[in-house]
Protein backbone atom coordinates (compact mmCIF):
# COMPACT_ATOMS: atom_id res chain seq x y z
CA UNK A 1 0.00 0.00 0.00
CA UNK A 2 1.31 3.64 -0.64
CA UNK A 3 -0.56 6.30 1.01
CA UNK A 4 0.08 9.34 -0.36
CA UNK A 5 -3.25 11.53 0.97
CA UNK A 6 -1.65 12.64 4.64
CA UNK A 7 -3.59 16.10 3.78
CA UNK A 8 -6.64 14.04 4.88
CA UNK A 9 -5.51 12.07 7.54
CA UNK A 10 -2.12 10.78 9.01
CA UNK A 11 -1.56 7.94 11.09
CA UNK A 12 -0.90 8.77 14.84
CA UNK A 13 2.57 8.73 15.95
CA UNK A 14 3.89 5.32 18.12
CA UNK A 15 4.58 7.90 20.84
CA UNK A 16 1.46 9.42 20.92
CA UNK A 17 -0.16 6.17 21.22
CA UNK A 18 1.85 5.51 23.99
CA UNK A 19 1.10 8.59 25.87
CA UNK A 20 -3.08 8.26 25.34
CA UNK A 21 -3.00 5.15 26.55
CA UNK A 22 -1.16 5.56 29.66
CA UNK A 23 -2.99 8.69 30.80
CA UNK A 24 -6.37 7.03 29.95
CA UNK A 25 -5.30 4.38 32.23
CA UNK A 26 -3.36 6.80 34.70
CA UNK A 27 -5.05 10.34 34.56
CA UNK A 28 -9.31 8.80 34.09
CA UNK A 29 -10.35 11.10 37.07
CA UNK A 30 -12.24 14.18 35.71
CA UNK A 31 -9.80 16.85 36.36
CA UNK A 32 -12.70 19.00 37.66
CA UNK A 33 -13.43 16.71 40.41
CA UNK A 34 -12.18 18.28 43.33
CA UNK A 35 -10.87 14.74 44.82
CA UNK A 36 -7.08 14.11 44.80
CA UNK A 37 -7.37 11.87 41.63
CA UNK A 38 -9.21 14.38 39.81
CA UNK A 39 -6.61 17.06 41.22
CA UNK A 40 -3.97 15.50 39.65
CA UNK A 41 -5.58 14.98 35.81
CA UNK A 42 -5.89 18.64 36.23
CA UNK A 43 -2.67 19.65 37.04
CA UNK A 44 -1.43 17.26 34.31
CA UNK A 45 -3.62 19.32 31.84
CA UNK A 46 -2.42 22.44 33.21
CA UNK A 47 0.96 21.54 32.56
CA UNK A 48 0.26 20.11 28.98
CA UNK A 49 -1.11 23.33 28.27
CA UNK A 50 1.51 25.76 29.25
CA UNK A 51 3.59 23.44 26.97
CA UNK A 52 1.64 23.74 24.45
CA UNK A 53 1.36 27.66 24.99
CA UNK A 54 4.99 27.67 24.94
CA UNK A 55 5.50 26.27 22.04
CA UNK A 56 2.84 28.09 20.53
CA UNK A 57 3.95 31.36 21.52
CA UNK A 58 0.98 32.22 23.42
CA UNK A 59 -0.44 32.59 26.58
CA UNK A 60 -2.18 29.18 28.39
CA UNK A 61 -5.25 30.62 28.91
CA UNK A 62 -5.14 31.41 24.93
CA UNK A 63 -6.07 27.77 24.29
CA UNK A 64 -9.03 26.47 23.79
CA UNK A 65 -9.27 22.52 23.39
CA UNK A 66 -11.83 21.80 20.76
CA UNK A 67 -12.68 18.16 19.26
CA UNK A 68 -10.64 19.63 15.84
CA UNK A 69 -10.85 21.78 13.20
CA UNK A 70 -14.06 21.91 12.21
CA UNK A 71 -15.06 22.96 15.35
CA UNK A 72 -12.74 25.26 16.20
CA UNK A 73 -13.68 27.21 12.67
CA UNK A 74 -16.74 26.97 13.69
CA UNK A 75 -16.43 28.58 17.06
CA UNK A 76 -13.96 31.32 16.10
CA UNK A 77 -16.13 32.30 12.82
CA UNK A 78 -20.00 31.82 14.63
CA UNK A 79 -18.29 32.63 18.42
CA UNK A 80 -16.75 35.93 17.00
CA UNK A 81 -19.57 37.06 14.19
CA UNK A 82 -22.22 36.73 16.91
CA UNK A 83 -20.65 38.45 19.90
CA UNK A 84 -19.68 41.53 17.90
CA UNK A 85 -22.60 41.80 15.17
CA UNK A 86 -23.52 45.23 16.67
CA UNK A 87 -19.94 46.63 15.79
CA UNK A 88 -20.10 45.49 12.25
CA UNK A 89 -21.61 42.50 9.59
CA UNK A 90 -19.31 42.31 7.24
CA UNK A 91 -16.89 39.00 6.69
CA UNK A 92 -14.03 38.58 4.16
CA UNK A 93 -13.19 35.24 3.34
CA UNK A 94 -11.23 33.47 0.27
CA UNK A 95 -12.31 30.85 -2.00
CA UNK A 96 -9.36 28.63 -0.44
CA UNK A 97 -11.00 27.93 2.53
CA UNK A 98 -12.18 24.52 4.01
CA UNK A 99 -15.80 23.79 4.07
CA UNK A 100 -15.83 24.18 8.07
CA UNK A 101 -15.00 27.30 7.39
CA UNK A 102 -17.20 28.66 4.25
CA UNK A 103 -20.20 26.19 6.40
CA UNK A 104 -20.51 28.60 9.27
CA UNK A 105 -19.91 31.76 6.85
CA UNK A 106 -22.81 30.37 4.47
CA UNK A 107 -24.63 30.02 8.29
CA UNK A 108 -23.57 33.52 8.80
CA UNK A 109 -24.86 35.15 5.39
CA UNK A 110 -28.47 33.27 5.87
CA UNK A 111 -28.50 35.27 9.19
CA UNK A 112 -27.98 38.49 7.74
CA UNK A 113 -24.06 38.92 7.59
CA UNK A 114 -22.72 39.94 4.09
CA UNK A 115 -19.37 37.90 2.84
CA UNK A 116 -16.89 39.11 0.63
CA UNK A 117 -14.58 37.07 -1.52
CA UNK A 118 -11.15 38.34 -1.93
CA UNK A 119 -9.17 37.00 -4.59
CA UNK A 120 -5.79 35.44 -5.36
CA UNK A 121 -2.97 36.30 -7.89
CA UNK A 122 -1.64 33.97 -9.84
CA UNK A 123 0.41 32.21 -7.15
CA UNK A 124 -2.28 31.88 -5.21
CA UNK A 125 -1.70 33.99 -2.59
CA UNK A 126 -4.81 36.44 -1.23
CA UNK A 127 -4.63 39.33 -3.74
CA UNK A 128 -3.43 42.67 -1.11
CA UNK A 129 -4.61 45.48 -3.18
CA UNK A 130 -8.32 43.35 -3.61
CA UNK A 131 -8.27 42.99 0.48
CA UNK A 132 -7.70 46.75 0.54
CA UNK A 133 -10.16 47.20 -1.86
CA UNK A 134 -12.84 45.03 0.30
CA UNK A 135 -12.16 46.00 3.32
CA UNK A 136 -14.47 48.39 5.63
CA UNK A 137 -15.00 50.07 9.16
CA UNK A 138 -17.96 47.16 9.79
CA UNK A 139 -15.87 44.23 8.67
CA UNK A 140 -15.22 42.25 11.90
CA UNK A 141 -13.91 38.85 10.91
CA UNK A 142 -11.25 37.83 7.85
CA UNK A 143 -11.09 34.29 7.93
CA UNK A 144 -8.20 32.56 5.60
CA UNK A 145 -6.34 29.48 5.43
CA UNK A 146 -2.49 29.68 6.55
CA UNK A 147 -1.54 26.88 3.85
CA UNK A 148 -5.21 25.69 2.10
CA UNK A 149 -5.73 21.90 1.89
CA UNK A 150 -6.28 21.52 -2.05
CA UNK A 151 -3.34 23.61 -3.56
CA UNK A 152 -0.96 23.77 -0.53
CA UNK A 153 -0.41 27.79 -0.63
CA UNK A 154 1.32 29.33 1.90
CA UNK A 155 -0.63 32.91 2.72
CA UNK A 156 1.17 36.14 3.63
CA UNK A 157 -0.01 36.15 7.47
CA UNK A 158 1.87 39.51 8.16
CA UNK A 159 0.89 41.23 4.98
CA UNK A 160 -2.23 40.39 5.67
CA UNK A 161 -2.38 41.28 9.28
CA UNK A 162 -0.34 45.13 8.50
CA UNK A 163 -4.01 45.55 6.37
CA UNK A 164 -6.40 44.54 8.94
CA UNK A 165 -4.39 46.66 11.80
CA UNK A 166 -6.24 49.61 10.98
CA UNK A 167 -9.40 48.28 11.33
CA UNK A 168 -10.15 47.76 15.14
CA UNK A 169 -13.57 46.22 14.72
CA UNK A 170 -11.78 42.98 12.72
CA UNK A 171 -10.48 40.31 13.91
CA UNK A 172 -8.35 37.71 11.92
CA UNK A 173 -9.17 34.17 11.68
CA UNK A 174 -6.67 31.74 10.34
CA UNK A 175 -6.96 28.01 9.78
CA UNK A 176 -3.48 26.35 10.34
CA UNK A 177 -4.47 22.90 10.34
CA UNK A 178 -2.72 22.11 7.36
CA UNK A 179 0.39 24.59 7.98
CA UNK A 180 1.25 23.07 11.31
CA UNK A 181 3.95 20.54 10.81
CA UNK A 182 4.94 21.54 7.50
CA UNK A 183 6.08 25.24 7.87
CA UNK A 184 7.10 27.30 11.03
CA UNK A 185 3.81 29.31 12.39
CA UNK A 186 3.89 31.98 13.32
CA UNK A 187 1.25 33.23 15.88
CA UNK A 188 1.65 36.59 16.54
CA UNK A 189 0.33 38.43 13.79
CA UNK A 190 -3.40 36.59 14.39
CA UNK A 191 -6.47 37.15 16.66
CA UNK A 192 -7.73 33.37 16.59
CA UNK A 193 -5.81 30.18 14.95
CA UNK A 194 -6.97 26.96 13.93
CA UNK A 195 -5.49 23.58 14.74
CA UNK A 196 -6.13 19.81 15.25
CA UNK A 197 -4.33 16.78 15.80
CA UNK A 198 -5.09 14.20 13.35
CA UNK A 199 -3.12 15.78 10.49
CA UNK A 200 0.62 16.27 12.37
CA UNK A 201 0.71 12.46 13.79
CA UNK A 202 -2.00 13.04 16.47
CA UNK A 203 -5.08 11.38 17.36
CA UNK A 204 -8.66 12.31 15.86
CA UNK A 205 -11.12 14.14 17.96
CA UNK A 206 -8.44 17.05 19.72
CA UNK A 207 -7.99 20.18 18.09
CA UNK A 208 -7.39 23.83 19.79
CA UNK A 209 -8.66 27.37 18.56
CA UNK A 210 -5.85 30.11 20.11
CA UNK A 211 -8.20 33.14 20.80
CA UNK A 212 -5.77 36.13 21.96
CA UNK A 213 -6.39 37.84 25.07
CA UNK A 214 -8.77 40.30 25.32
CA UNK A 215 -10.70 39.18 22.62
CA UNK A 216 -14.03 37.82 23.67
CA UNK A 217 -16.16 35.18 21.67
CA UNK A 218 -19.64 33.56 22.60
CA UNK A 219 -19.45 30.10 22.78
CA UNK A 220 -21.44 27.71 20.53
CA UNK A 221 -21.08 24.67 22.58
CA UNK A 222 -22.94 25.37 25.91
CA UNK A 223 -22.47 23.26 29.55
CA UNK A 224 -20.79 22.69 32.57
CA UNK A 225 -17.55 23.63 33.72
CA UNK A 226 -13.92 22.44 31.03
CA UNK A 227 -10.75 23.94 30.49
CA UNK A 228 -12.09 27.68 29.59
CA UNK A 229 -15.51 29.05 29.62
CA UNK A 230 -15.69 29.34 25.70
CA UNK A 231 -16.00 25.16 25.18
CA UNK A 232 -18.27 22.80 27.63
CA UNK A 233 -17.69 19.40 28.19
CA UNK A 234 -15.60 16.76 30.65
CA UNK A 235 -11.67 18.26 29.81
CA UNK A 236 -10.25 15.44 28.05
CA UNK A 237 -7.27 14.59 29.38
CA UNK A 238 -5.48 11.60 27.65
CA UNK A 239 -6.27 13.37 24.41
CA UNK A 240 -4.95 16.55 24.99
CA UNK A 241 -1.35 14.88 26.85
CA UNK A 242 -1.92 13.46 23.15
CA UNK A 243 -1.86 16.38 21.38
CA UNK A 244 0.94 18.26 23.27
CA UNK A 245 2.91 15.21 22.06
CA UNK A 246 2.05 15.38 18.41
CA UNK A 247 3.04 19.06 18.54
CA UNK A 248 6.05 18.42 20.22
CA UNK A 249 7.28 15.66 17.39
CA UNK A 250 5.70 17.59 14.32
CA UNK A 251 5.76 21.29 15.18
CA UNK A 252 9.57 22.35 14.31
CA UNK A 253 10.01 20.14 10.96
CA UNK A 254 13.63 18.90 10.63
CA UNK A 255 15.77 20.83 7.54
CA UNK A 256 16.58 17.06 6.81
CA UNK A 257 12.50 16.36 6.36
CA UNK A 258 11.82 19.73 4.36
CA UNK A 259 14.85 19.16 1.89
CA UNK A 260 13.16 15.36 1.40
CA UNK A 261 9.81 16.73 0.42
CA UNK A 262 11.75 19.44 -1.15
CA UNK A 263 13.55 16.72 -3.31
CA UNK A 264 9.97 14.20 -3.62
CA UNK A 265 8.25 17.53 -5.23
CA UNK A 266 10.69 18.44 -7.79
CA UNK A 267 10.95 14.75 -8.86
CA UNK A 268 6.92 14.73 -9.13
CA UNK A 269 7.02 18.15 -10.60
CA UNK A 270 9.38 17.37 -13.46
CA UNK A 271 7.91 13.70 -13.86
CA UNK A 272 4.28 15.41 -14.30
CA UNK A 273 5.75 17.93 -17.04
CA UNK A 274 6.13 14.83 -19.66
CA UNK A 275 2.79 14.23 -19.70
CA UNK A 276 0.36 15.86 -22.26
CA UNK A 277 -2.76 15.79 -20.18
CA UNK A 278 -1.36 16.70 -16.94
CA UNK A 279 -1.37 20.52 -15.76
CA UNK A 280 0.01 21.30 -12.40
CA UNK A 281 -2.22 23.87 -10.10
CA UNK A 282 -0.38 23.90 -6.84
CA UNK A 283 2.26 27.04 -7.36
CA UNK A 284 5.91 28.07 -6.14
CA UNK A 285 4.01 29.38 -3.28
CA UNK A 286 2.29 25.87 -2.37
CA UNK A 287 3.80 23.86 0.32
CA UNK A 288 6.24 20.92 -1.32
CA UNK A 289 3.96 18.30 0.44
CA UNK A 290 1.22 18.97 -1.80
CA UNK A 291 1.36 18.70 -5.31
CA UNK A 292 -2.55 19.30 -6.73
CA UNK A 293 -2.91 18.44 -10.46
CA UNK A 294 -5.25 18.34 -13.23
CA UNK A 295 -6.27 15.78 -16.05
CA UNK A 296 -7.02 16.98 -19.61
CA UNK A 297 -9.79 14.60 -21.09
CA UNK A 298 -9.51 12.06 -18.49
CA UNK A 299 -11.97 11.48 -15.30
CA UNK A 300 -9.79 11.99 -12.01
CA UNK A 301 -11.96 10.09 -10.23
CA UNK A 302 -11.44 6.97 -12.87
CA UNK A 303 -7.73 7.77 -12.37
CA UNK A 304 -7.31 7.62 -8.64
CA UNK A 305 -9.61 4.44 -8.78
CA UNK A 306 -6.86 2.62 -11.36
CA UNK A 307 -4.29 3.94 -8.91
CA UNK A 308 -6.49 2.23 -6.23
CA UNK A 309 -6.16 -1.20 -7.82
CA UNK A 310 -2.58 -1.10 -8.12
CA UNK A 311 -2.56 0.25 -4.20
CA UNK A 312 -1.99 3.62 -4.42
CA UNK A 313 -4.16 5.90 -2.16
CA UNK A 314 -4.28 9.97 -3.08
CA UNK A 315 -7.56 12.17 -3.16
CA UNK A 316 -9.42 13.64 -6.08
CA UNK A 317 -9.76 16.88 -3.67
CA UNK A 318 -10.19 17.98 -0.24
CA UNK A 319 -11.84 14.69 1.83
CA UNK A 320 -14.53 16.82 3.03
CA UNK A 321 -15.93 18.22 -0.14
CA UNK A 322 -18.84 17.62 -2.27
CA UNK A 323 -17.84 14.88 -4.84
CA UNK A 324 -18.62 15.73 -8.51
CA UNK A 325 -18.10 19.41 -7.95
CA UNK A 326 -15.38 21.95 -9.07
CA UNK A 327 -12.79 22.71 -7.05
CA UNK A 328 -13.19 25.82 -5.70
CA UNK A 329 -9.40 26.64 -4.86
CA UNK A 330 -8.43 25.57 -8.92
CA UNK A 331 -11.59 27.56 -10.01
CA UNK A 332 -10.47 30.31 -8.05
CA UNK A 333 -6.75 30.05 -9.30
CA UNK A 334 -7.21 29.18 -12.87
CA UNK A 335 -10.78 30.36 -13.85
CA UNK A 336 -10.89 27.16 -16.31
CA UNK A 337 -14.25 24.96 -14.54
CA UNK A 338 -12.95 21.88 -16.57
CA UNK A 339 -9.83 22.38 -14.92
CA UNK A 340 -11.22 22.22 -11.73
CA UNK A 341 -13.73 19.44 -12.06
CA UNK A 342 -10.70 17.17 -12.80
CA UNK A 343 -8.31 17.71 -10.10
CA UNK A 344 -5.97 14.81 -8.09
CA UNK A 345 -3.99 15.56 -4.95
CA UNK A 346 -0.87 13.82 -4.00
CA UNK A 347 0.38 14.70 -0.99
CA UNK A 348 3.36 13.41 1.70
CA UNK A 349 4.41 13.17 4.79
CA UNK A 350 7.91 12.54 6.93
CA UNK A 351 6.51 8.77 6.12
CA UNK A 352 6.94 8.86 2.25
CA UNK A 353 9.81 7.18 1.30
CA UNK A 354 12.03 7.27 -2.26
CA UNK A 355 10.68 4.12 -3.74
CA UNK A 356 7.21 4.73 -2.63
CA UNK A 357 7.34 8.09 -4.90
CA UNK A 358 9.17 6.38 -7.51
CA UNK A 359 6.77 2.92 -7.80
CA UNK A 360 4.04 5.88 -7.62
CA UNK A 361 5.80 7.43 -10.91
CA UNK A 362 5.55 3.82 -12.50
CA UNK A 363 1.92 2.91 -11.37
CA UNK A 364 0.92 6.68 -13.16
CA UNK A 365 2.20 6.37 -15.92
CA UNK A 366 0.97 2.58 -16.39
CA UNK A 367 -2.78 3.96 -15.62
CA UNK A 368 -2.05 6.99 -18.01
CA UNK A 369 -1.29 5.04 -20.77
CA UNK A 370 -4.42 2.82 -20.17
N1 LIG B 1 -9.35 22.96 7.88
C1 LIG B 1 -8.55 22.45 6.93
C2 LIG B 1 -7.68 23.37 6.13
C3 LIG B 1 -8.53 21.06 6.69
O1 LIG B 1 -7.73 20.56 5.76
C4 LIG B 1 -9.38 20.23 7.46
C5 LIG B 1 -9.44 18.76 7.23
O2 LIG B 1 -9.37 18.29 6.12
C6 LIG B 1 -10.20 20.81 8.44
C7 LIG B 1 -10.15 22.17 8.61
C8 LIG B 1 -11.12 19.97 9.30
O3 LIG B 1 -10.35 19.27 10.25
P1 LIG B 1 -10.98 18.29 11.33
O4 LIG B 1 -11.08 16.96 10.67
O5 LIG B 1 -10.00 18.29 12.47
O6 LIG B 1 -12.30 18.82 11.74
Amino acid sequence: MIYLDYAADSPAHEEVLKVFVEANQRYFANPNSLHALGREAKEKIDKATDNIAAMLGVKAQEIIYTSGATESNNLAIQGICMQHSKKGKHIITSYLEHSSVTGPISYLQSQGFEVDFVKITSNGQIDIQHLKSLIREDTILVSIAYVDSELGVVQNIREISEVLKNYKNCYFHVDATQAIGKIEVECTYIDLMTCTAHKIGGLHGIGLLIKKEPIYLRPIIQGGISTTEFRSGTPTTALILSLEKALKLSLHPSLEMQNKMQSFNTQLRTFFSTYDKVQINSTDKSVPHIINISLKSIKAQVMSERLQEKGIFISTKSACTVPNTPSRPVLALTNERKRALSTLRISMSRHTTEEEIQHFMKAFDTCYSE
